[in-house]
């Protein structure tokens, strides 16, 4: 049998009070809707993901990584035909079909296999959870005219699971008639066809309101699930031996002395230090081992080409720098006037506003190597973003391995 997820990824975020599409709303740092699609991965053979076009992007770059064949289907003016659309779309070797909300980003992979599962047997099946308020029928004056026994009703949640040529048949016959429902299930039943209700969860909630994603992020918080925290810091440090004929170069910025600092690159200490701290946010190593000093390429290279290239590493895995902090450790020569200049070089290679680059110079009171001016040493701590989605990046750093 052929699985196939169509994930419905139309919802506004009106009643969320959201800007955005509720499906890409970041529950405990990732997209709902990327939540929602990865609990169907182990288990369906490909995913149709239906959405407006102009949200096309936003919802591929949400779904970016994930490991199926994804295909876009336009969504229509209602739920009905957005799900008729994304049938439409289905490869024709596909059987059987999961129909699931985008907004229902805690459905787990128990609960699709039960839909599966009944809906292999009995062509038709949807995750349902029992009603455990009391509910009451009312007129359009607000007035009581019954009371539903409770516990023959149900609370639909999807996935609904169908054979395709039932759903299919189901749609066609709707749309006929002119008939709209709320669920998929509901056109089945028009047809006289038996619909299977399996345990569904009242974690598989549909992100509705802000209490909504409020519950959502609980849960995941209280199974230990919550995503790592999106914010990372990193720690690096670097010295280099002052020498005679050599360039005296900070954060990019030729500074004039007597001396310079020796080393393989252009031997920018300050960047050294920024470049260990980038990588250390993101346990990416050093700088050592990502462009070995024995390797020819990088003799007298700026380092500020290495912070482009660190960056574009970071970008690769998804990561973004915030802010960074160096301080600078040298007894001579005087670094103060410089230091608006090295922060503008930074800033402008990592891509950020100046005031997210400090760069601050200090002396060590004529102690140590620094204070007795055989050597400069550096410290940097940088913070970076795990992102949602990668920003896009021209460059492509060459893999040193
Ligand atoms: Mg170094």
């Amino acid at each position: 049998m052929a699985w196939y997820a169509i994930i419905l990824c139309g919802g506004s975020g009106t009643r969320m009070g959201a800007a955005q599409n509720k499906v890409l709303l970041p529950v405990c740092g990732k997209a709902a809707v990327r939540r929602a699609a990865e609990a169907f991965v182990p288990l369906v053979d490909g995913m149709v993901a239906v959405c407006r076009p102009f949200e096309q992007d936003a919802i591929r770059a949400a779904l970016e990584g994930v490991e199926l064949p994804v295909i876009y289907a336009p969504g229509g003016d209602t739920r009905q035909s957005s799900v008729y659309s994304g049938l439409q779309a289905l490869p024709e070797a596909c059987d059987r079909v999961l129909i699931h909300d985008g907004a229902r980003c805690l459905v787990d992979g128990n609960i699709i296999r039960r839909v599966m599962d009944a809906a292999e047997r009995w062509g038709a099946a949807a995750a349902a959870i029992p009603v455990t308020d009391t509910i009451k029928q009312v007129d359009s004056g607000e007035m009581v005219v019954g009371t539903p026994d409770r516990s023959m009703l149900r609370q639909m949640q999807t996935p609904q699971g169908f054979h395709r040529a039932l759903i299919e048949e189901a749609h066609r016959q709707a749309m006929a008639e002119c008939f709209t429902g709320t669920d998929d299930a509901a056109l089945v039943e028009r047809l006289g066809r038996p619909v299977k209700l399996v345990e569904g969860s009242r974690r598989n909630l549909k992100l509705t309101t802000p209490e909504d994603l409020t519950m959502a992020e609980a849960f995941l918080r209280s199974d230990g699930a919550a995503d790592r925290p999106a914010l990372r810091v990193g720690h690096g440090m670097d010295v280099h031996r002052l020498a005679e004929g050599r360039r005296l170069v900070l954060c990019g910025v030729d500074v004039p002395h007597t001396m310079g600092l020796d080393g393989h690159s252009d031997a920018d200490v300050a960047v050294h230090a920024l470049m260990d701290a980038l990588l250390g946010a993101c346990a990416l190593g050093d700088i050592g081992q990502h462009f070995p000093d024995t390797d020819e390429r990088y003799r007298g290279i700026s380092s500020m080409e290495l912070l482009r290239r660190v960056c574009g590493l970071l970008n690769e895995r998804g990561y973004a720098p915030v802010n960074a902090d160096i301080t600078i450790a040298a007894q001579r020569p005087r670094l103060m006037p410089f230091i608006p200049q090295m922060r503008a070089n930074v800033a402008e290679v990592m891509g950020l506003p100046e005031d997210c680059v400090s760069v601050k110079a200090t002396t060590t009171e004529r102690l140590g190597f620094e204070g007795r001016g055989e050597g400069i040493s550096a410290w940097a701590v940088a913070m970076v973003e795990k992102r949602q989605r990668v920003r896009s990046c021209s460059f492509h750093p060459d893999r040193v391995s």
